[in-house]
């Protein structure tokens, strides 16, 4: 895959009207706008689909799976209130360009991804343009027990319903957000675990992932 890693003003002009236009959409996290605007997203494209880049929308980035739509990982990060140093756990690696915004923010981030390819190809991948994250490959419905409790923990493939697995990890006071629904469309959640034994959700809006996998995920197994 040909893939151009310069940065250069042109690119910045495009991302800058991609902030705006994200802005405009409704949000309005400072931190948010701004990593976004740092990540070249550009560096997760083919040359030839350039153009692409910085349009506000999810493309195929093989595998059979998609980078999410800037909106979307935006949207995600807004409602997840990551702050510096937190501790954040992310299901559905992919790219990895969620995984950069997170680390923008100053997150120490754990991803986890189900997909062997996408794994070793983001893996290598992220450090080759200065991210630094854990990588893990496996079934994320189970989380990543080892590191646990987590802060923050972000889902960005859609699921049947909330892992408990997922619960079980996060800290008192910590957050999760997880799209929720059918193969066809999802409602975006945030759960704030309260105590040990308690959880509140909060419903925002729909959207339309891939599939969460795994054992709390569509293909039990
Ligand atoms: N955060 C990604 C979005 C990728 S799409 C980005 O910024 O590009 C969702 C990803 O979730 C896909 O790569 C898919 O393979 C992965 N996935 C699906 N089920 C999973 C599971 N149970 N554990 C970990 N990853 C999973």
């Amino acid at each position: 895959m040909v893939k151009n890693l310069l940065d250069t003003y042109k690119h910045k002009g495009m991302r800058r009207k991609l902030v705006k236009k994200i802005s405009e959409k409704g949000i309005n996290d400072q931190k948010v706008l701004d990593a976004i605007d740092k990540v070249p997203r550009h560096f997760f494209f083919e040359n030839a689909f350039l153009e692409h880049a910085y349009q506000d929308k999810a493309f195929p980035i093989g595998q059979g799976q998609t980078i999410s739509q800037p909106f979307t990982v935006a949207y995600q990060t807004q409602l997840l209130q990551v702050e510096k140093n937190d501790k954040v756990l992310e299901i559905g690696t992919g790219s990895g360009y969620q995984c950069c915004i997170l680390l923008e923010i100053g997150a120490d981030v754990y991803t986890i991804e189900y997909n062997k390819v996408l794994f070793e190809e983001t893996k290598k991948f992220l450090p080759s343009i200065g991210y630094l994250a854990h990588f893990r490959h496996g079934d994320g419905t189970l989380g990543w027990p080892v590191f646990a409790p987590y802060d923050k923990i972000i889902v960005t493939a859609g699921g049947p319903k909330i892992p408990q697995s997922l619960i079980d990890q996060l800290k008192v006071g910590g957050k999760m957000v997880i799209p929720i629904g059918d193969s066809s469309n999802q409602v975006m959640y945030r759960l704030t675990k309260v105590s040990d034994d308690k959880i509140e959700k909060e419903e925002f809006d729909f959207f339309k992932f891939v599939p969460l996998l795994g054992k709390e995920g569509w293909n039990k197994k």
